[in-house]
């Protein structure tokens, strides 16, 4: 017998009265009871990214609320700096581009973090910049950006901070309004507790002024549209997946009751430990400021990365995710994000250490999960 476990960087896993609550029939989605859910999950997402501005519900996976936060506040030719250290940066890039910014690249290499030093520079050398775009927690190599310094640097100037908070959100420490940042954009699928399907982007009272005077090119996508919505209905602009809004109640229900800095501690004790058995097996950590929503680990000389994740899998059920792109093979990454344990991932641990072990490397068995256990037990008294 073997179990699937899930330990993708997004997808997550999924709380099992979220998963019931989504096989309840069908509702309509103008009724009263729709507008309430939708009321009560614009409330709980404020609370989870830490805003008094609205929180829009798009149907989309999360690429698509990126995309509502560059066509509703960027025209075409308009000077915007991309802070970029990995694929997700790259996608920005990739949208950008599509809408006709005139693009300022700020970059580090993939496993580090851009700085507030070169952002700082950048916006010294650009002021005419309308907008920084970065990325909260760089999923495709494990860095976490420190948007707080960011944010500090965007607030003194004329330009917007847009950022992707996708799989940061939930997991590391973020606040919207007291940070200061003006676009923040997450998902459904990664620390929130849900199946991919929805999209969440809050915009600050400086960033509407901007797409006040932005000209309107999209239609679905128009942030304008959902605004008018959600303060006539409470309402969204289009049928949306309302059965995925009546689900992500009841898991932002649960972050709720757990309290965000709560929920922020629980995911740096899991990160830390992680990072902890990980360096105890031999191992070494990619990421050079690494976030809490997962661990990137760097593979070994020698060992076919790709086909050790085959192995993990096929043997214990445990599903990690490989590098992407030109990092393929050389990574694993490891979620620890969202509907994880202690025990969930000390088992990821455990199977790891078993497959190195199958494939004759000298890892020593148990190393891992003792490690894991004891910088836990350092960081949490029972
Ligand atoms: C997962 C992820 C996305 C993904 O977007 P989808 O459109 O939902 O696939 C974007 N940015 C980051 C940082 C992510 O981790």
């Amino acid at each position: 017998m073997r179990k699937s476990r899930l330990f993708t960087p997004g997808p997550t896993p999924v709380p099992e009265e979220v998963l019931l609550e989504l096989a309840r029939p069908v509702g309509y989605h103008r009724s009263a009871e729709a507008k309430a859910t939708l009321a009560e999950v614009v409330r709980g997402l404020q609370y989870v990214l830490q805003t008094e501005q609205p929180v829009y519900v798009l149907t989309c996976s999360g690429t698509g609320a990126m995309e509502a936060a560059v066509s509703s506040v960027v025209a075409p030719g308009e000077k915007v700096i991309l802070c970029t250290a990995g694929r997700w940066g790259e996608r920005w890039r990739g949208i950008l581009k599509a809408h006709g910014a005139e693009l300022i690249a700020v970059e580090a290499p993939y496993g580090q973090a851009v700085t507030s030093d070169q952002l700082a520079d950048a916006l010294t050398h650009h002021p005419d910049a309308v907008a920084v775009y970065t990325t909260l927690c760089e999923t495709s190599t494990g860095v976490g950006h420190d948007i707080a310094a960011f944010a500090r640097l965007t607030a003194a100037s004329s330009a917007l901070l847009v950022v992707d908070g996708i799989s940061g959100i939930g997991a590391m420490e973020c606040r919207m309004d007291a940070w200061g940042i003006d676009v923040l954009v997450t998902g459904s699928q990664k620390a929130l507790m849900m199946p991919p399907g929805l999209a969440y982007v809050a915009v600050s009272p400086k960033a509407w002024r901007k797409i006040e005077a932005t000209p309107v090119r999209n239609f679905y996508f128009d942030l304008r549209r959902y605004r008018k919505a959600l303060a006539e209905g409470p309402d969204t602009p289009f049928t949306p997946a309302n059965t995925l809004i009546r689900a992500q109640r009841l898991a932002l229900e649960r972050l709720r009751a757990e309290g965000m800095e709560q929920v922020w501690a629980r995911h740096a004790r899991l990160a830390q430990a992680t990072r902890t058995a990980v360096q105890a097996l031999g191992l070494e950590l990619f990421a050079q400021r690494p976030s809490n929503a997962l661990t990137v680990i760097r593979v070994p000389a020698g060992v076919d990365g790709t086909g050790l994740l085959k192995k993990l899998e096929q043997h214990f059920g445990y599903k990690l995710a490989d590098g992407q792109d030109t990092l393929k093979g050389k990574i694993w990454r490891l979620s620890h994000m969202g509907y994880v344990d202690p025990f969930d991932v000390l088992g990821a641990i455990a199977a790891l250490e078993l497959t190195l072990h199958s494939q004759g490397l000298a890892v020593p068995l148990g190393a891992g999960v003792a490690a894991f256990q004891r910088e836990y037990a350092r960081a949490q008294a029972l």
